[in-house]
């Protein structure tokens, strides 16, 4: 059997090594591959992170994107790899390698699409690929900077694919139209240190700290809104004392990691947990680590809808659980977000592989959606 279009780019995409935040040279591959179909590629680097928007101008209106990551986590034991993770071996229709499904399989099909269209003359809208290399790690150069650059030039996508590993059992099952929010909290509950025999000279922390920590991880935050998860709040660490056995603890440290549906918000949030805190001295330390997001129902998830159909027969659920991703960014700048890539099992995992014809499918949703891509303008 010759090896399709997607195969033989997710092969080559492998095997370029691209730890975060590494590139590995992928997106001067990806560049390569795209400039003969008439993209030109605008590089946005920023703190050695990779990032490319490449553009190829349409003959219809209107502009679509697909957005994904060229890094990869690290391997673990490679020992324990039933095939090398960068060799991008093929044996009995799987192909075994270290961003296989997250998500150098996703790109490949998407490039496969977009080629294919091209040598058919088809006349297609504005394509764009927008393209990090810090997806995996902390994202604060990368997808980010590349939506900054685009607001500024005006050239903000109609919609946007994100082409994370969405689905569960097949190609098309699930997409992801939203995420909750992720909000971090560092609590540092104060009291006085002391000898344990003389407890009354002293202000024991984790007493004060215990029933606040209750109180919080016991807070109603309301119902859930529009199918999202509720909203959940995790003790993640508590650390106090100073080793000994006979010293009450002056300072008790605490970290909070809550997970919020768009019901909720950072400013209420913020406020529950500084009521909580009002009686005890605490120091807070917020970080709003992602906003929450959400694509309302309309013509863009109508059409990957429609497109899935088209191909696999499948009715695709539209889920908005685990964890947050990239999409917030061009959410947050008010571009319609659709997640739609392959299955997620073995992402992250020792031996990540995927079978072909997942990548068969996935080229002809994308090869569907882009087909088929209509805007208003
Ligand atoms: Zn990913």
């Amino acid at each position: 059997m010759t090896q399709s279009v997607a195969l033989s780019l997710a092969i080559k995409l492998i095997q370029r090594q691209s730890i975060t935040p590494d590139d590995g040279g992928c997106q001067n591959y990806i560049e390569s591959l795209l400039a003969p179909l008439g993209f030109v590629r605008i590089g946005v680097d920023t703190a050695g992170i990779t990032n490319s928007i490449y553009t190829r101008i349409g003959e219809l209106p209107g502009i679509l994107a697909f957005a994904g990551h060229t890094d990869v986590v690290p391997t673990g034991p490679v020992e324990n790899w039933p095939q090398p993770p960068f060799d991008a071996i093929v044996e009995y229709g799987i192909l075994h390698g270290r961003g296989a499904k997250d998500m150098k399989g996703g790109l490949a099909c998407w490039i496969a699409a977009v080629a294919g269209l091209c040598g058919e003359n088809t006349p297609l809208p504005t394509i764009q690929m927008l393209i990090t290399s810090d997806e995996e790690g902390d994202s604060i150069d990368g997808t980010v900077r590349i939506v900054e650059h685009m607001q500024a030039a005006e050239t903000l996508p109609d919609a946007v694919i994100i082409g994370e590993p969405s689905c569960s059992e097949k190609v098309g099952d699930t997409i992801r139209c939203g995420r909750r929010g992720v909000v971090h909290v560092r609590m540092t509950f104060h009291g006085i240190q002391g000898h344990s025999a003389y407890p009354q000279d002293t202000d024991n922390a984790i007493h004060r700290a215990a029933p606040v920590l209750t109180e919080i991880a016991a807070t109603d935050w309301g119902d859930p809104i529009d199918g999202f998860p509720a909203t959940t709040c995790q003790i993640i660490n508590i650390h106090a004392g100073t080793g000994a056995t006979n010293v009450v603890p002056g300072e008790c440290e605490a970290f909070i990691d809550i997970r919020y549906n768009p019901g909720n918000d950072f400013e209420q949030i913020k406020s529950v947990i500084e009521a909580a805190c009002a009686d005890v001295s605490t120091t807070l330390d917020f970080d709003h680590v992602a906003a929450a997001f959400s694509t309302p129902a309309g013509p863009w998830l109508d059409l990957v809808c429609s497109s899935i159909r088209t191909v696999t027969g499948l009715d695709t659920i539209l889920d908005t659980g685990g964890g947050t991703s990239d999409g917030r960014f061009l959410a947050a700048a008010g571009v319609p977000v659709a997640e739609l890539g392959l299955t997620n099992s073995t992402i992250h995992q020792v031996g990540e592989c995927v079978d072909i014809h997942e990548l068969e499918t996935l080229t002809a949703i994308y090869t569907d959606i882009i087909s088929n891509f209509r805007t208003e303008k």
